[in-house]
């Protein structure tokens, strides 16, 4: 049994606390290597914003879940030594999916769990949340659980239409489930592709794709319904479309990649949403970055050389969210 504590890492309660009660939200981004793990913590660390690390389940297939816990040990020391004297860093599983996976890792030091039921019936997510609730509060981790669908694929969570969240439901089921805060469904979705063609207008000038807006009447409803309760936006990258340009131009084929568009996700910010997921940005990023380098340089092999600009690549983005999106610099100093 490792607790987060010794392991110079919080949990989400009061980041998200302060987040409900300040108008703006917590960056959570998720994390597979190392230079993706520098660029995030350089971000955060200049920027001094508090910050989600997260770790789905192709990542932990991916890097090893030890490893992946002691990256993120030595991540708070590295941001010390970049010059943040309390960060604020959260380690936090994505989309778990059993009550073995999350206790095992709040056993192995994470201080944030998820655990997301919510492909089972109704009676069903609110007792398996409850027993991961139970156990994770005995070591003050906290807890997201997750109501309504979201569409779209993220590693091995997919599924083919959403389901917004019932606003009439939220009361009862954060109550008896005693979880921390809670994914809705409000149009966000998993991946590069959020909307098919069909779903979207196309502008005329750009002949880029708009896709149709978040649900923010359902985020209203449920906010009256749950004050100051911590609401969490899955599926949030917005698709930046200067890395799709640039991935297409040198060698890619991403056709029609779509996302939400980052003044909706600000506007989302404003309101109890406090933590907002981003995946697939900082996957564009690098993607482009490489790609750059590998077009541009075909004689070069030093990975250094095109890792390390993937890594400035996407630590422009991670301050560009915490910056310009979710606000949350300058909260964490
Ligand atoms: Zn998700």
């Amino acid at each position: 049994m490792v607790s987060y504590k010794d392991l110079g890492l919080v949990n989400t309660r009061e980041m998200f606390a302060k987040a409900v009660a300040g108008g703006y939200a917590i960056p959570a981004f998720n994390f597979n290597n190392m230079e993706q793990l520098q660029a995030i913590i350089q971000a955060a660390a200049e920027t001094k914003s508090p910050v989600i690390l997260q770790v789905s389940s192709g990542a932990r297939k991916y890097a090893n879940q030890t490893l992946l816990r002691y990256m993120a040990e030595g991540a708070v020391e590295y941001a010390k030594e970049l010059g943040w004297e309390h960060p604020q860093i959260c380690l936090h599983l994505d989309h778990g999916n059993s009550f073995e996976l999350c206790k095992s890792c709040v056993d192995m030091g994470f201080s944030s769990v998820m655990i997301d039921a919510s492909s089972l019936p109704y009676e069903e997510n609110i007792a398996l949340t409850k027993q991961v609730v139970d156990y994770a509060h005995k070591y003050d981790v906290t807890v997201e659980a997750e109501l309504g669908v979201l569409a779209g694929v993220e590693d091995e969570v997919s599924a083919e239409e959403s389901h917004y969240t019932r606003p009439e439901e939220v009361i009862d089921f954060a109550t008896r489930s005693g979880c921390d805060s809670l994914a809705i469904s409000i149009g966000t979705s998993h991946g590069a592709y959020k909307f098919k063609p069909e779903q979207c207008k196309r502008d005329p000038e750009t002949g880029r794709l708009v896709p149709p807006p978040l649900a923010f009447d359902v985020l209203h409803e449920i906010e009256k319904k749950l004050p100051g309760f911590p609401i969490v936006l899955h599926g949030s990258s917005s698709v930046p479309q200067e890395y799709v340009d640039i991935i297409n131009a040198h060698g890619g084929k991403l056709p029609d990649a779509v996302g939400i568009p980052e003044e909706q996700l600000r506007e989302a910010s404003k309101s109890a949403v406090c933590k907002i997921n981003i995946d697939s940005d900082s996957r564009l990023a690098m993607t482009a970055a490489i790609r750059l380098v590998f077009d541009e340089k075909p004689g070069e092999f030093d990975p250094r050389k095109y890792l390390g600009p993937a890594r400035d690549e996407m630590k422009k983005l991670y301050m560009h969210k915490i910056i310009n999106v979710l606000g949350s610099n300058g909260k964490a100093e």
